[in-house]
């Protein structure tokens, strides 16, 4: 496959997910011999039958605050996953000073996930190699696997050896990232878990019980589907504006859950846009307009957006028609006989 053009606006060496037109299926990869992680299997299985279970009562008895403050931890975690991990340390897509950074892994810790370096790295991966073997949550291998499945066995060997040779350099220059590496489960448990449980209880008299169910149980298992579904839905149902030989689709429901990352069409033709999205209102990007409104406090700077030229001539040249302006059958501008590069894919 010929290599694609450079684009005028990012040279793929500047940025870290860069797609890579390389299929690691090419050469001769060890054998894959599945092995699942029980204790993941049973573990995530019994979060989720506990917070469907959890579902069907708590509504009525807990009190209105609580409710509240488990949608607040939602959003909260919500935007440590997609304004911190996703488009500031794994695409650099904007610079934050040290007072946001502390903020966004707070916010990061408070959603529970993996640690920040593994985070970064799977998805430097996703990025460079999706779909393929390298993938982590290749959605090639169905609905299930790219959703929570890779959770629950062993990773492919393709994923282990290129994710070896991804580029961390910069994750590990940050202090903010180096401190939550080193306290990763202190911080989880308190943020995640010890403190949304407790502040209910200390502040407004919730029975510890119910707040366990709602913040720590049905919260937390809500919030964790919601980052899947960018993986899996996105991946898989939808249209493709912007480059129709890629998987990622746009995807409204889960723009609205994950709170602007289903645009993922768009997100992977131009991964160092730090909104993720190319247009829709702050309602289908809740990240976009905080990330904005950090700007103004100047807290966030330097955000990265491709020009409309860019995203115009990517759009006609590669994408499958549906985009609400730029379609191909208005293709008559001389301009685009040169097919424009996206950064990454
Ligand atoms: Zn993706
Ligand atoms: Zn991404």
């Amino acid at each position: 496959m010929a290599p694609r053009p450079q684009s005028p606006e990012i040279k793929p060496e500047e940025d870290a997910c860069a797609r890579v037109d390389e299929t690691p299926g090419r050469e001769p990869s060890k054998p894959y011999v599945r092995q699942i992680y029980w204790t993941n299997v049973v573990g995530i299985a019994a979060l989720h039958l506990a917070a469907l279970w959890g579902i069907t009562w708590t509504p009525f008895y807990a009190k209105v605050l609580t409710i509240l403050w488990a949608i607040f931890l939602g959003g909260a975690g919500g935007f440590g996953v997609t304004a911190g991990a996703h488009r500031l340390w794994t695409h650099r897509a904007y610079k934050a000073t040290w007072p946001a950074r502390v903020i966004l892994m707070v916010c990061y810790c408070i959603a529970g996930q993996n640690p920040l370096y593994d985070w970064v790295r799977d998805h430097r991966v996703h990025h460079k190699f999706s779909e393929t073997d390298a993938d982590p949550h290749n959605a090639r291998r169905g609905f299930f696997f790219a959703h929570v499945g890779w959770l629950m066995m062993r990773k492919h060997p393709e994923v282990v050896r290129r994710g070896k040779q991804i580029d961390m350099s910069d994750i590990l220059a940050d202090p903010v990232v180096r401190f939550h590496q080193k306290y990763f489960r202190p911080l989880k448990f308190m943020l995640c878990f010890y403190l949304p449980v407790m502040i209910p209880v200390w502040l407004w008299a919730e029975d510890w019980y119910l707040s366990l169910v709602v913040n720590a149980i049905i919260r937390y298992a809500c919030s964790l589907n919601f980052t899947w579904l960018v993986n899996s839905a996105a991946h898989i149902w939808g249209n493709k504006p912007y480059d129709r030989r890629i998987s990622p689709v746009e995807n409204r429901l889960v723009a609205f859950l994950a709170m602007g990352e289903g645009w993922h069409n768009y997100h992977h033709a131009f991964p160092w846009d730090y909104k993720a999205a190319e247009l829709g209102a702050y309602g289908f990007n809740v990240t976009t307009l905080f990330l904005d409104l950090f700007a103004r406090l100047g807290m966030v700077y330097d955000r990265r957006v491709p020009s409309e030229d860019l995203v115009r001539r990517t759009a006609l040249m590669n994408g499958d028609g549906s985009h609400p302006v730029y379609r191909q059958n208005d293709v008559t501008d001389l301009s685009l006989q040169k097919a424009p590069a996206t950064g990454g894919s």
